[in-house]
């Protein structure tokens, strides 16, 4: 009963379908979010998942965020009921061209930069996914014509059947989401989905730089593009230039797209100057590759703060890069013991119990010209509840410090 549910089981409704939502949450944002639905006609069960619920229905549809291993989804597979993602709904009543953008990070930058390319082209575009609404909010106002900018995670593409993207993406592939996949096999094999129904009508962008991308080449019907950086764009920068291309939009106009661009909240954004001291929030950077992106797109030396909750990741990642631009390492949730354990003996490091904490402490420590970057390199969901929370707080937090000095 979040944005993708929600959005879903409206479409549905509004279509005929005699719709009924299970969430096993009941708090005050489940109830409002229900509020919004037609009640005469969708029916819900809220605070637990009951296998009646289930029983009969034609089709299982999952949010996102719903690990495969929840009872409703254990449930369909034992009665054969077919489960579908949300995106697959999209899909199927879509009449625009699809461009979905999936890896491991980058996604919602590249996915928000190529609708703003196609838009500056003169195209329409919808921009769905993890920033803009689901795929099921938006469907019903698209035209044949038309570009939907799909993001798309690892998890919804597991439940795809016939979703067939006339551009699908593949920024990179690192370590991530361990907590949820038993290997990294696994994990690709769900990225491998987004081009599985593709025919050679069809094209899949991929990361040159990346060797387990590159590989995948001879398992793709589709005609494969790839893009890597150069001295003047970024690997993101490269990926949107290779798919305006093959859209048939001019290099200049692209370029044009990258310079006005200011960026998106929680990614890699300029929250304040304090006495010659900069603040940074990168509260979406949830996995070690997204800090190593962070370190590396800055100049200036870095108090860093880090934790939150652990997704299985290789901390020792940023050893390198880390020696050289960070001064201070200051730690907070429950990862802290492991990030700690990684990098000991390399970094100076504190513990803080509250972000408060560690941002009075980070600009404690920080010299004039410094950076205080907030890149956790882990999820949220410790000690809040998502990732814009946290970043909301880490600013709220600097504008505190900001009034008093
Ligand atoms: P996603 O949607 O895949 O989570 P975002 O665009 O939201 O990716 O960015 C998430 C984090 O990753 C941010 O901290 C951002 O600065 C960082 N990032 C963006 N692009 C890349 C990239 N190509 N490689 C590594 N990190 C990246």
């Amino acid at each position: 009963m979040a944005r993708s549910g929600v959005a879903c089981a409206q479409l549905l409704s509004k279509l005929g379908a005699k719709v009924s939502v299970t969430e096993h949450q009941d708090n005050q944002m489940i109830r409002q979010n229900a509020s919004k639905l037609d009640l005469d006609n969708i029916s819900i069960e809220l605070g637990r998942h009951s296998e009646e619920f289930i029983r009969g229905r034609d089709m299982v549809i999952v949010s996102p965020g719903v690990p495969l291993s929840a009872l409703p989804l254990v449930w369909a597979e034992q009665l054969r009921i077919p489960l579908l993602s949300e995106i697959e709904v999209g899909w199927l009543l879509c009449p625009a061209t699809v461009i979905a953008v999936t890896g491991s990070n980058g996604k919602t930058t590249v996915t928000t930069l190529i609708s703003k390319v196609l838009e500056a082209a003169g195209k329409k575009a919808f921009l769905c996914g993890n920033i803009g609404e689901p795929f099921c909010a938006k469907v019903d106002a698209m035209e044949q014509g038309d570009f939907v900018c799909l993001e798309v995670s690892s998890f919804q593409l597991e439940t795809t059947r016939d979703f067939k993207p006339k551009i699908s993406v593949i920024l990179n592939f690192s370590q991530n989401h361990l907590d949820r996949y038993r290997t990294m096999q696994d994990y690709l094999e769900a990225k491998k989905r987004i081009f599985m129904n593709q025919d050679d009508s069809d094209y899949v962008v991929l990361n040159y730089s990346d060797p387990t991308l590159r590989r995948l080449k001879d398992q793709i019907k589709a005609k494969v593009v790839y893009f890597s950086e150069d001295g003047q764009l970024n690997p993101n920068q490269a990926a949107v230039l290779a798919v305006s291309l093959i859209i048939g939009v001019d290099r200049e106009v692209c370029l044009r797209v990258f310079r006005e661009f200011k960026g998106i909240e929680h990614r890699l954004e300029f929250v304040a100057e304090i006495d010659n001291v900069s603040f940074i929030n990168d509260s979406k950077a949830t996995t070690v590759d997204s800090t190593i992106w962070a370190l590396s797109n800055i100049s200036r030396p870095v108090i860093l703060i880090a934790g939150g909750r652990d997704k299985g990741s290789d901390y020792q990642a940023i050893l390198d890069l880390a020696r050289k631009k960070v001064r201070y390492l200051i730690l907070i949730g429950e990862a802290k013991g492991k990030i700690y354990s990684a990098l000991k003996g390399a970094l100076t490091i504190k513990e803080a119990d509250t972000l408060q904490e560690a941002v009075k402490f980070a600009f404690y420590k920080a010299n004039p010209g410094d950076c205080v970057l907030f890149s956790p390199m882990c999820s949220s969901f410790d000690m809040f509840t998502d990732y814009e929370q946290r970043g909301k707080l880490f600013k709220q937090a600097v504008y505190e410090l900001k009034n008093r000095i």
